[in-house]
């Protein structure tokens, strides 16, 4: 097992990374921009290295800095957590390469899920179901007018090198196909770096449904279950839950089967998250994450698994010694993502934390970094707390749910909190009727 882990992240992830190496007796170096130095990830490490100014470019996304740091604490293995560098294949060859090893899946499988049109190659390949689209790139307006006139309108233009929602842009009819074409590769370009954007078929009011898995360097693969996301807000998710109110244990066992098998197939190591589209009882795969989630902490309520702990020994070389026959899913689970966000506009809103608590009692997990009088930086990520709930059924969930939201109290700045608050009220919510546009649909009237 590794000595000392480099938990190259910042906010609640750090401290949820560095929770699992505690526990399991493993050494922590906490890195930290400059107006980071004062956050709770950086007090509970037992070392810590400041690597650079307040901006993410100079800081987090700072591959010499963190490899530095790395070097300079003798950490033997490094995690990416969520965002930042966790998919970043340059930045994981460069750690190998300085002898320390990367808390993640195998530089191939970071490449070829990079780019998301080799993906979805790939998983067609491998028997995923796959949205029918472009087979490559769409280099023009001509070429995208045709695929789509064969396949029929709605199409919709998504990023190459794509993430965080940014870069898709629907196309209703021919009219429309040039402007969402050329707007897609700006947005691209600006956003990635890469203006190269292919095509698909767009689904009016699919769910996402995204299904976990884990997988060791001996070929053993578990999944654990799946999580719903539908409730999004600019292509983002706001709220997960597990089991989704939309399937039926025969469709979850079908999915999950077929995941494992392709995830096998493909040789991949580490945590991921294959995401789905999912309407009329079809699946559509959309993309893989090869990292930890921000959601996964919904699937380790749904099963008891740790899943960064697993993580972890997996990287150390470890079997992993779940078997799929011993994955039990229990009860019901619900996340909640408290953002630093105005709840109707979603402009992010940073400043002083000037009163906060947090609700508690059975079922309710908080995954948190803040604390009173902390400043939420205008820098980052808006997310500033999850708030999980278990319950035996959805319903009881549902009405801890609305507990807990009750209490939570967090003053001197916007938050998701009341959005929140209506969404587990809302009747559509309640009757698990919803879809990927219902939030953007249903926002004024809730
Ligand atoms: P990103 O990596 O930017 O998050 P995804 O491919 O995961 O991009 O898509 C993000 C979200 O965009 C999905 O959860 C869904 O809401 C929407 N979306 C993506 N592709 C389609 C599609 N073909 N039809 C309808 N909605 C889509």
């Amino acid at each position: 097992m590794f000595e000392k882990i480099l938990i190259a992240n910042r906010g609640d992830i750090a401290i949820r990374i560095l929770r699992a190496c505690k526990e399991m007796g493993i050494r922590t170096v906490a890195v930290h921009s400059l107006v980071d130095a004062a956050l709770m990830h950086v007090k509970f490490a037992d070392e810590s290295v400041c690597i650079g100014p307040n901006r993410s470019s100079d800081s987090y996304l700072n591959m010499t800095a963190i490899l530095s740091a790395a070097e300079l604490t003798h950490a033997d293995a490094l995690h990416p957590g969520v965002g930042f560098l966790s998919e970043n294949e340059k930045f994981a060859s460069l750690v190998s390469a300085n002898g320390v090893k990367f808390i993640g899946p195998k530089v191939e499988h970071l490449r070829m899920m990079g780019d998301k049109i080799m993906a979805k190659k790939t998983m067609a390949d491998l028997g995923i179901p796959v949205i029918v689209g472009s087979d490559g790139e769409i280099k023009s307006v001509e070429d995208a007018a045709d695929i789509a006139g064969a396949s029929g309108y709605p199409v919709i233009f998504k990023a190459k090198s794509g993430g965080g929602g940014k870069g898709m842009k629907v196309a209703g009819s021919q009219e429309e196909i040039a402007n969402a074409f050329e707007m897609a590769k700006a947005e691209a370009k600006a956003n990635f770096g890469d203006g190269a954007v292919y095509m698909e078929r767009y689904l009016p009011n699919p769910r996402h449904i995204e299904i976990q898995v884990i997988a060791d360097t001996y070929g053993n693969v578990i999944h654990l279950g799946e999580r719903d996301c539908s409730i999004q807000r600019n292509h983002q998710k706001l709220l997960e839950e597990s089991p989704s109110p939309a399937l039926s244990r025969e469709k979850r066992e079908e999915i999950g089967t077929i995941v494992r098998k392709a995830v096998k197939k493909l040789g991949y190591v580490g945590v991921g998250t294959l995401e789905f589209l999912y309407e009329n009882g079809e699946f559509f795969f959309m993309e893989m994450n090869t990292r930890l989630q921000v959601e996964h902490g919904v699937s380790e309520e749904m099963t008891g698994i740790d899943i960064v702990k697993e993580q972890i020994k997996i990287a150390a070389g470890e079997k992993l010694t779940i078997k799929q026959s011993d994955v039990k899913f229990t009860g019901h689970t619900i996340e909640f993502r408290i953002n630093a966000e105005h709840p109707e506009t979603f402009i992010p809103s940073p400043g002083e934390i000037t009163e906060l608590h947090f609700p508690g009692g059975p079922g309710v997990r908080v995954d948190s970094h803040i604390y009173r009088n902390y400043t939420v930086p205008p820098y980052y990520d808006s997310l500033v707390a999850k708030i999980i709930i278990h319950a035996a059924s959805r319903e009881e969930c549902i009405a801890k749910a609305r507990c807990a939201l009750d209490e939570l109290v967090i003053e001197g700045i916007h938050t998701t909190a009341d959005l929140h608050k209506k969404l587990i009220r809302n009747g559509d919510i309640v009757a698990g009727g919803f879809d990927i546009n219902w939030l953007g649909r249903n926002l004024r009237s809730i």
